[in-house]
């Protein structure tokens, strides 16, 4: 018998995968999967894009067990669930409890002891909650949005059902982490869900009418007023974060409101930002510089 090693699917060739098939199983959609060679991989002993194809760990184990047969795989390959509709079957969050937080970097905004009906919504941009948490008969139900640069909706969180549209370059969900690229190297948003109560946008960048808050390692930078500040933390303001108008009418840890839009210098703005970056590193483990434009 060979026993020669099978190699691992390089990288690339998984995206193709992963956006050919619509960023899930083609059988049902479901948004984690894993990889199956249509034909044998002692047969063909190759990767190619166009012979692998995503199945859930429901359908993948149908199939290696003889009850899903291969023709039916195949014809699921050519019509993908999620590319019928457009958009990802959802998929439930297992968030509960009362005490959450939003991480964003490393700023932490929270909320101990969230009482029922309450509201807690720690980045707001424009008066929209990007992301937001509620109790509901004593059930905890998050939402978030973000949104592309043509302020279309990427991906949606709704009482804790999870969505995205399947026209992305790129989604991939692996373990916590879920990450949407633009392209090469160009992530638009990365995201670690972190069940019962956290979840933390990890980087890239957040986007609404024409506001660009990105998202660094150890950092948060607003764009279009060259905002910097790193480490903040909030706890039990209804509001965490607030970016654009309206202000919110409830208590906000931190306001930045009167935002300028598509005419601001993102190459000036990017400039200061490396220049805040470089201050942050030599002075104190975190400084906070708001300079408007
Ligand atoms: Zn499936």
């Amino acid at each position: 018998m060979n026993m020669e090693q099978r190699p691992p699917i390089p990288p690339e060739i998984k995206r193709e995968v992963r956006k050919r098939c619509g960023f899930g199983c083609v059988i049902c959609g479901m948004p984690l999967y894993e990889y199956e060679h249509m034909f044998e991989w002692a047969e063909v002993k190759r990767h190619v894009a166009s012979e692998i194809t995503l199945l859930c760990r429901q359908h993948h184990g149908e199939k290696t067990n003889g009850l899903l047969p291969k023709e039916n795989v195949i014809e699921a390959n050519n019509t993908p669930f999620n590319l019928k509709t457009g958009v990802s079957k959802s998929h439930l969050l297992h968030y509960s409890g009362k005490n959450v937080q939003l991480a964003l970097a490393n700023s932490i905004f929270q909320f101990k002891d969230l009482p029922e009906n309450a509201f807690f919504a720690p980045l707001v941009v424009d008066g929209l909650a990007v992301v937001g948490f509620r109790v509901e008969d004593g059930k905890l139900l998050l939402q978030f949005i973000a949104f592309n640069e043509f302020n279309v909706p990427v991906l949606e969180i709704v009482d804790n059902e999870l969505i995205y549209r399947t026209e992305q370059w790129d989604i991939e969900w692996v373990g916590q982490k879920l990450t949407v690229r633009e392209g090469h190297g160009k992530i638009l948003l990365q995201l670690v869900f972190e069940p019962p109560h956290t979840i933390r946008i990890a980087k890239g960048r957040i986007l609404f009418n024409g506001i660009e808050l990105l998202i660094g390692a150890d950092y948060l930078f607003c764009s279009n007023n060259s905002g910097f500040f790193s480490g903040i933390s909030t706890t039990n303001c209804s509001v965490g974060l607030a970016i654009g108008d309206p202000v919110p009418n409830v208590g906000a840890g931190m306001v930045f409101s009167g935002i300028s839009r598509y005419g601001f210098d993102r190459k000036a703005a990017r400039k200061f930002l490396r220049k805040c970056q470089n201050e942050a590193r030599l002075t104190r483990p975190w400084i906070m510089d708001i300079r408007g434009r």
